[in-house]
């Protein structure tokens, strides 16, 4: 959250970081008084960004008062200002200090002078140390006064609370879908931040002038954008890619961010609109480690971290999570076409035991439905069974590429599989070479996505394993599928 690190720097004013930025950027005064300066780096223009939020929920604590203004600072527990209502009639550098007596006590006699009842009522009430002690700086929002992201959530909401009735009913429409979803609190806030473009992008940071050009870091191309950082980017499009589900972002640049969420729930339902936030997500945390701390992040661990993340909240939120999955799995239960421009490889693996072979099975589809391919072929059994699936994933991509697709959805009923192919699981001695061989396959392609699918939802690949366990060949099918293999698929669909 923006506000953390600038929160840091009031409470722990000795820490590496507080000296630093102290000795070059606000030497001579409070950190919230502090001035850009000439030539911020982009982690110091990104706190002072941080820092509006921390104006409006960090107030002072009152010690001795003598390093408060009281016309300046924030001090009288009362939102929204925390400041004195009443007009100016001491000098404007009076201290808290001054408005106390020797004894550390208000000094009831020049509050009722110089302020308002309202004013002075409020001050009687700010409790004050017997002895003198240091005025500290407390996160009013906090019952202990700590800074907290929620808290931060709290004010930034407060600070935008008044735009909210202007906002238009389709608009509201979109909030209620993105609120109704299931995700960790923080992808909430995350994209509640960037469809109110309140995240700091070169775009955001460069209109309030803390940063000389809007352009983005990732791509030194275009103006980074929220929509741009998340979607657009050539950073974020190599985390997109690895998207276990079939969401597609349309190249559609003046769609802002909530609409495309809007678009995917509505296209692709609440689970892949839940993922597209998940990535978002993904892609900002691998963003921010990039700019701010010069890692580059692989993106195939962005995208598997995303996918994990919701994965394990749904589980710990669910008790009864198999029963749940069960649920969700029924309502997907048959095959689905694939999207525009992709063709859809399903494959499948059977085991005889008896012969000790398994037969492969795999049936590629266009977004109509039309079979392009179907083939078997018959192998050794080795490891296992997870071993013959990762053998017919192999198999469908060795066709696939002899029939020179470009892009695949590959689909197969072996989580194992798709766990590995996707790099959320380590990988086990056996199989990790048919996994690598794919993998290495991969590149030949312009784009390919594994996915685990229910079994119901591969029986065409599945029916061919039958074939293929029986009949010592490998057989490919193009155009022209023989009546009795296409009885056999046209049996299950
Ligand atoms: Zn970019």
């Amino acid at each position: 959250m923006v506000a953390k690190q600038g929160w840091r720097l009031i409470q722990f004013p000795n820490s590496l970081v507080s000296k630093v930025l102290r000795a070059r950027y606000f030497r001579s005064c409070s950190f919230l008084d502090a001035k850009p300066g000439s030539n911020p780096s982009f982690i110091w223009r990104s706190i002072l960004w941080g820092r509006q939020v921390i104006q409006k929920g960090a107030r002072w604590r009152i010690g001795n008062g003598s390093n408060i203004l009281v016309y300046k600072e924030n001090w009288i527990p009362r939102p929204d200002t925390f400041k004195p209502i009443s007009p100016l009639t001491l000098p404007i550098d009076t201290t808290v200090g001054e408005v106390m007596d020797d004894e550390n006590n208000w000094d009831v006699a020049k509050l009722n002078q110089h302020f308002m009842q309202e004013d002075t009522e409020a001050i009687l009430k700010i409790p004050l140390p017997r002895s003198q002690k240091v005025d500290e700086m407390l996160w009013h929002y906090d019952k202990h006064g700590e800074y907290s992201v929620r808290s931060e959530y709290q004010i930034a909401l407060k600070l935008k609370a008044p735009d909210e009735p202007s906002s238009s009913g389709s608009n509201s429409k979109r909030w209620k879908v993105v609120w109704s979803m299931e995700l960790p609190e923080k992808m909430k806030i995350f994209m509640w931040r960037a469809a109110r473009n309140l995240l700091p992008t070169a775009e955001n940071l460069w209109k309030r002038k803390c940063l000389k050009d809007p352009i983005c870091q990732g791509c030194n191309r275009e103006v980074e954008t929220v929509r741009h950082a998340l979607l657009d980017c050539k950073a974020a499009r190599k985390i997109w890619y690895h998207a276990t589900s079939s969401v597609q972002i349309p190249n559609a640049q003046n769609q802002d961010i909530l609409e495309f969420i809007y678009e995917v729930w509505s296209t692709w339902g609440k689970t892949e609109a839940e993922q597209a936030i998940a990535f978002c997500w993904a892609v900002w945390f691998a963003r921010n480690k990039r700019i701010f701390e010069g890692k580059k992040s692989d993106p195939r661990a962005s995208a598997a971290k995303a996918e994990s993340l919701l994965e394990a909240y749904h589980r710990a939120r669910k008790p009864d999570a198999s029963h749940i999955h069960n649920v969700k799995r029924i309502v997907q239960k048959k095959w689905e076409p694939p999207p525009g421009n992709f063709l859809k490889v399903n494959v499948d693996a059977g085991i005889n035991n008896r012969d000790q072979v398994a037969g492969l099975g795999a049936v590629i589809k266009d977004p109509s439905g039309k079979i392009v391919a179907a083939d078997t072929k018959q192998v050794p059994l080795r490891e296992g069974v997870s071993f013959a699936e990762a053998e017919a994933m192999e198999w469908g991509l060795q066709v696939a590429k002899e029939l020179s697709l470009s892009a695949l959805i590959m689909e197969t009923d072996c989580k194992e599989v798709v766990d590995l192919l996707n790099n959320t699981k380590g990988s086990r001695i056996g199989i990790s070479w048919v996994i690598s061989d794919i993998q290495e396959q991969r590149r030949d392609f312009k784009e390919v996505k594994f996915r685990h699918i229910p079994r119901t939802c591969n029986t065409c690949a599945h029916s061919l394993t039958k074939l293929a366990v029986g009949a010592n060949t490998s057989a490919v099918w193009l155009d022209h599928i023989p009546t009795e293999i296409l009885n056999v698929l046209n049996s299950v669909v």
